[in-house]
C-alpha cells in the first residue's frame, strides 16, 4: 500500500531529517508512529500526504509514484480545521460537495464515486449517528465541546471513503476519557472499513493501542526505522494490562536509547 523508497528530506537549509529511508505499509494494516516533537513525524506524513516533495527517493502507494495528494487518501489534523460559519452537518458535508464540484476526475475525486446531493446527505447521516453526533447537526463549531469536533472532523473525512487515513496526533488537546472513546471509534471503523491507517503520536500508550505496527523514530537524521509488531493494540480490556504496560515501558526505553 504505502512504500517509501531511499526517501530523503530536508527543509530549507535545515539539516537532514529523512535520509535513505525506506520502509512499507501493506494495505489495511494500522500503523502508529511515535517519536519525541521535532524528531520528522509530521513532515513523514505530509510527505506520505503528497502535500511535500521529498529531495530525492520517493513515496508509492498503490503502485503509483505520489507527486500531489491522492484523492483516496484521508488525513486528519489536530487542530481540525472545521469552518466556523459551517454546522455540523455542512462541514460535514464539504469534502463531498468540493467532489462533486469536480466530478470524478481522479484527481481531486475518486473516479469511481460520483454521489448526488441526496445520496451525499444520507452518506453524512448515517455516519452522524455512527458517531454518536446527529443530534448536534444543526449546531455550530463553537457550540460543540472539542471532542465533538474532533468527532465531526473525523466523521468529515471518513464520508469521502478513504482507503488510507493519515492522522497526525489527532487527540492530543481532549481529556483522556474522550480520547480513548475517539481512539476505540477509529480502530473500529479501520477494521470495518478496511482501511489502512497512519497515526502519528508522541503518546506512548495511544501507540500501542492504535497501532498493530509500531515504528519508532528518535530524530534526523531517520534512516531506517525500527519498526516493531504489536500484538496488543485494539484490545480494550488490555489497556491496564501488565502485558500492555510493560510493552509501554519497553517503547519508552527504546526511545530513549540513542539511535
Ligand atoms: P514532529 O511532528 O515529529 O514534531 P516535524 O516533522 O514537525 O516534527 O519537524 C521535524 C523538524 O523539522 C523539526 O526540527 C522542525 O523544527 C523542522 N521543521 C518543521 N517544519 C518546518 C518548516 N516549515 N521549515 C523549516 N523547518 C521545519
Ligand atoms: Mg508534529
Amino acid at each position: 500500500m504505502i512504500r517509501t523508497e531511499d526517501l530523503s528530506f530536508s527543509y530549507r537549509k535545515g539539516p537532514e531529517i529523512f535520509e535513505a529511508f525506506s520502509w512499507q505499509a501493506l494495505k489495511g494494516e494500522s500503523w502508529a508512529i511515535i517519536g519525541p516533537s521535532g524528531c520528522g513525524k509530521t513532515t513523514l506524513l505530509y510527505l506520505i500526504a503528497g502535500l511535500m516533495k521529498p529531495i530525492s527517493g520517493t513515496v508509492v502507494i498503490d503502485g503509483q509514484v505520489i507527486t500531489r495528494p491522492r484523492p483516496k487518501t484521508g488525513l486528519i489534523l489536530q487542530d481540525h480545521g472545521l469552518l466556523p460559519w459551517y454546522t455540523v452537518e455542512e462541514n460535514a458535508l464539504l469534502g463531498l460537495r468540493i467532489r462533486r464540484m469536480y466530478g470524478p476526475d481522479g484527481r481531486h475525486a475518486p473516479e469511481d464515486t460520483h454521489l448526488g446531493e441526496a445520496e451525499m446527505k444520507q452518506v453524512v447521516e448515517s455516519f452522524m449517528e455512527r458517531f454518536g453526533i446527529g443530534h448536534l447537526k444543526n449546531k455550530y463549531p463553537s457550540q460543540l465541546s472539542g471532542g465533538q469536533r474532533q468527532r465531526t472532523a473525523i466523521l468529515r473525512t471518513l464520508v469521502m471513503n478513504p482507503d488510507l487515513l493519515l492522522m497526525d496526533e489527532p487527540f492530543s488537546n481532549l481529556d483522556v476519557p474522550t480520547r480513548e472513546d475517539l481512539e476505540e471509534l477509529v480502530m473500529d471503523l479501520q477494521r470495518e472499513l478496511g482501511m489502512t491507517l497512519v497515526v502519528v503520536t508522541h503518546n506512548i500508550e495511544e501507540a500501542v493501542f492504535m497501532g498493530r505496527r509500531l515504528m519508532i523514530l528518535k530524530g534526523h537524521p531517520n534512516r531506517s526505522p525500527e519498526c516493531i509488531e504489536n500484538p496488543l493494540a485494539f484490545s480494550r480490556g488490555n489497556r491496564v494490562s501488565t502485558n500492555y504496560l510493560n510493552l509501554c515501558a519497553d517503547i519508552r526505553s527504546r526511545l530513549e536509547k540513542p539511535s
